[in-house]
């Protein structure tokens, strides 16, 4: 669609811009209300130890959970983050939408920890942007919402995405400041960016989730083993853990295991679930252990 076609194309192109900008200023406008609405609310994906002993061939289901923001729409349903979390940062709403997210995510970890003792998750991770990390109210905010809720600072885990992280002096600094208040550090879609091994080292993170496309095809392709087991092996003597992200087949679960990955997340183990669809996910499997 985006081929050149000729000498009239820019005038084709005007209303179907209009028409985007349009919508644009629609949706922004449906996320200030929809914040002060409480539309959007936070779902969980279990990531699951791949190195316990016993149990589901060797899997610890509730070594933690992503949350996952959702927009319960008046009109439209649920809408996925891809359509609005860039909206969100250009539009100056990202810090609210993060903190919201946050507040919900220790909430809710807490009355997990509360109504399902030994089989609660132990880790909750929330998503970070970038235009969050350069705001300097941040640390401040985690760490008040840290106190509102009583969430162990350890437990929670907040994840950035790689981008140019190591080479970003500001960014540094502010993940600096995080690690300072005692959350951990992941550092998300690894291998999708300008991400180096060889810059690994520069950055605070505890885990390195490696992203889906490596993992879509570790079973087969040999190009992307090579890269698994090197980034496995750079990432665990910086003693940093290693998460394989978007895990959809047994095949798969299989080979990131035996390629030396610490913990798995995907649909092969469970799609994003809300708070009581993963509370009876988090019970069945305990009886099934
Ligand atoms: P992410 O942090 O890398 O999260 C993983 C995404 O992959 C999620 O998409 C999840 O639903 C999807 N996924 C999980 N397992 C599989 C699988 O087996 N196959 C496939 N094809 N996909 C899988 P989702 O929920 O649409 O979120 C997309 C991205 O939006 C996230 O990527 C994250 O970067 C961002 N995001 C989500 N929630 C928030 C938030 O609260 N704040 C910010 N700043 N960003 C968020
Ligand atoms: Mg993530
Ligand atoms: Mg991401
Ligand atoms: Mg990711």
């Amino acid at each position: 669609e985006c081929k050149r076609a000729g000498g009239a194309r820019p005038l084709l192109f005007e209303p179907a811009m209009r028409e985007r900008a349009q919508r644009r200023g629609t949706l922004e406008a449906e996320l200030r209300q929809a914040l002060a609405r409480h539309e959007l609310f936070p779902v969980y994906q279990p990531v699951v130890g791949l190195r316990a002993a016993g149990g589901d061939g060797g899997i610890d289901r509730c070594a933690g959970v992503e949350a996952l923001v959702r927009w319960r729409h008046p009109e439209r349903g649920i809408i996925a983050p891809g359509e609005f979390i860039g909206i969100a940062e250009e539009c100056g709403l990202i810090g609210e939408l993060g903190e919201t997210v946050l507040f919900a995510a220790c909430v809710d970890f807490m009355r997990w920890q509360r109504e399902l003792g030994k089989h609660a998750p132990r880790l909750v991770a929330v998503n970070v942007s970038r235009a969050q990390l350069s705001n300097e109210g941040l640390v401040g905010k985690v760490r008040a919402i840290l106190q509102a809720t009583g969430m162990p600072a350890h437990c929670l885990q907040l994840e950035v995405t790689e981008s140019l992280a190591a080479q970003d002096d500001a960014m540094q600094q502010a993940l600096h400041a995080l690690k300072a208040l005692g959350v951990k550090l992941a550092l998300d879609d690894f291998g999708t960016g300008y991400s180096s091994l060889a810059c690994l080292h520069l950055l605070p993170v505890d885990t390195v989730k490696l992203d889906r496309s490596f993992i879509c095809q570790a079973e087969s392709n040999s190009h992307h083993q090579v890269l698994i087991e090197a980034t496995v092996m750079v990432a665990h003597n910086l003693g940093m853990r290693i998460v394989a992200e978007g895990v959809e087949t047994e095949a798969q679960s299989d080979a990131v295991r035996r390629l030396g990955c610490d913990k798995g997340q995907g649909y092969f183990y469970s799609k994003p679930l809300n708070f009581d669809a993963l509370s009876a996910w988090l019970r069945d499997s305990a009886l099934s252990v």
